[in-house]
Parts: structure tokens; sequence; C-alpha cells
């Protein structure tokens, strides 16, 4: 038999686990799918240290901390990965959707998109053929196999060098390469990068990752002020050149996304379909753990107005 929920919400990184405590708090029937574990992006980012109230610590540490915190209110059910989503019916100011997942199906009032924001790979040679052998998007994840080794961090956002921080506090030598002549990160990364050793190859894009077969050995590099090509050699390269939004079922439903593929919402986390609310770096904006955590809040407590409490909306 199908289960029924008043509110459902896909992903459980920050802004799905925060909509998750308020859910519950409201007293609406409601779950989190989550395709993987919890925790989102941030269960593989280094450190986090601006968090109000939490000072410094790991990614991992948070995200365990956020779910064992959010587990206490509300039913999180890892590894069920949302295939397909149909709305079945509409009466006045009811709305009934359908939701398939690779554990059974739902049926739900309402809907959450929590669902996130994925890599974004650089689309050079050698790329794809290196992954795992020396080509990675994690440094937390993989960091670990190129301690005391060379390595490169591609990019030169806020990922870039919290990446690059981390692979230089365990012992790499570690070069950004940034395709542009200044720094993009937050000033504080900056300093920290800068103090940590970590070195800067500026106005310079990768055109090839080469390697023996086997294992990464370099990258043939592209100067654009010199139009010099040379080879780099390092034992491994990590990719942060920013993240593409995890849009697929949000864009099959046929909700409203800007031309970047981030899901329009208004001021209280509405889409453009009814009933169906998104939060965090799906919706684009300044994707911070911290924001992610609020638009969830506000986008459950929408829900909660349209939904179990309708004469407040
Ligand atoms: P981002 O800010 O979009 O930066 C992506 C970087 O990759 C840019 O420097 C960009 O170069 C470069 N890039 C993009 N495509 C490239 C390509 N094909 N080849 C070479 N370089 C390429 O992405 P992000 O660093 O992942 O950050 C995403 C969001 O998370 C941001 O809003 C950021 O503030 C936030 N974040 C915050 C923190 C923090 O608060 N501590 C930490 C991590 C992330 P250009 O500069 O030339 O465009």
């Amino acid at each position: 038999m199908t289960k029924n929920y008043e509110l459902l919400i896909i992903g459980a990184g920050p802004a799905g686990l925060a909509a998750g405590i308020y859910a519950a708090r409201y007293g609406m029937k409601a779950a989190i799918l989550e395709r993987g574990i919890c925790g989102g992006q941030i269960k593989d980012t280094p450190f986090i240290e601006n968090y109000l109230g939490l000072g410094k610590l790991g990614g991992a540490e948070l995200s365990e901390k956020m779910k064992k915190h959010a587990q206490q209110f509300i039913e999180i059910k890892e590894f069920y990965e949302v295939t397909e989503i149909e709305e079945i019916s509409h009466k006045g100011n009811d709305y009934l959707y359908l939701v398939k997942t690779t554990q059974g199906d739902f049926n739900t009032k309402g809907l959450l998109f929590a669902t996130g924001v994925g890599y974004k790979k650089l689309g050079v040679k050698g790329e794809e053929e290196y992954i795992g052998r020396g080509v990675s998007y994690c440094a937390t994840c993989d960091g670990f196999f190129f301690k005391e080794k060379k390595v490169a961090v591609v990019g030169g956002g806020s990922t870039a060098l919290t990446e690059a921080i981390y692979l230089s506090s365990i012992g790499c030598e570690t070069h950004v390469i940034h395709r542009r002549g200044q720094h993009r990160a937050e000033k504080a990364l900056v300093d920290m990068a800068k103090e940590s050793g970590v070195k800067f190859i500026f106005n310079t894009v990768v055109e090839e990752i080469l390697g023996d077969g086997n294992f990464v050995k370099g990258l043939r590099i592209f100067n654009k002020e010199t139009n010099e090509k040379t080879l780099f050699e390092i034992d491994g390269v990590f990719i942060a050149i920013g993240d593409k939004p995890n849009n697929l079922l949000s864009l099959s439903l046929g909700v409203e996304h800007d031309e970047k593929g981030y899901i329009k919402t208004d001021k209280e986390m509405r889409t453009s379909k009814k009933r169906v609310y998104a939060a965090g770096d799906i919706t684009g904006g300044v994707r911070q753990v911290q924001t992610a955590a609020a638009e969830g809040v506000v986008a459950t407590t929408t829900a909660y107005k349209e939904i179990k409490n309708p004469y407040w909306a």
C-alpha cells in the first residue's frame, strides 16, 4: 500500500535536515528521502569555520552532528533514490503528488526539493580516464593517498582554496591553477592558503591531464598571458571548478528554473508549482551552509501554512 505524507523532503543536506526538524516540530507527517547518506556536499568538505556558534570543525563531523540532531525529530530514509514524481490530483487547495523511489512509492501533499548540487567536470582529455587514479573532486575523500606528494587544485573559488588548504595541511606540495589573474575566493581563505604555503598559478588553464596509463603524471597547461604551453609534473589533480544543480527531477516535474538550472523560488521558498518548495544550493544564491539551513526552515514554514494549516496561508 502506498504510504501517505503531508510533506516529503528530497535530499538530506543542511537544507533538507533543517527543513525536516521544522516539519516534525510543526506536527506534519513528513520524511526525508536521501539517495545516499546524509550530509550533502559538506560531508566531503575538509573544514567549515563559518557556521555561527560552532567554530572550526570537519565537514564530516558537522554533517554527522546534523544527522543525529535531525533524526531525533524526523524519519530519514537513506538510500531511497527518487526516480519519478507525478502530480496525480488537484482538488481546490489540495494537491497530491506520487513520488516513486528505488524502495517504494509514496503519496504526498507537498514536496520540498533540497537536492543540492554536484561537481562540475573540467571536460579535458584524460579527466574521465584517470578518475580515481589521480583525478579527484574531493580532497577529504582522496587527499590521504597524496600525502607528501605534489598536487594541483584546479579552480579559484572558495571550494578550491578550502581543498588546497587541506591538502597542504596533510603535507602535499599544493599548487592552485586559476584561469583568472586575481583571486576570487573569500579573503580569509586566500590568507589562510598563503599562510599554509599553497602556491598559485594564475591566468592558466589545464588543457590535458596526462598519465602513464595507470596513474596521473602531469598536466599540460596553457598560460593565457604568455601563450606558453608547459608540462607540469604532478602526482594528483583535484578539480574544484564549481557546481551544477541536481535538477533532473524538478525539471521533469515542470518546475521553473533560471538560465543556470537553479530552481526559481519566491521569498517564502515556493516554486512555480503549487505545494512544491525548494531550499539550499539547488536554489542558487550565496550557497552557504547557514543560508541552506535557513531556507529549509522558511520552506517548511510555508509548507506548514499551506498544507497543514491552510487558514494561515
Ligand atoms: P565558484 O565560486 O563558482 O568558483 C568556481 C571557480 O572555478 C572559479 O574560480 C572559476 O573561474 C573556476 N572555473 C569554472 N569553470 C572552469 C573551467 N572550465 N576551467 C577552469 N576554471 C574554471 O565555485 P565554488 O568554489 O565551488 O563555490 C560554490 C559556492 O559555494 C560559492 O557560492 C561559494 O561562496 C560557496 N563556498 C563557500 C565556502 C565558504 O564559505 N568557506 C567554501 C566553499 C564554497 P572564474 O573565477 O574565472 O569564473
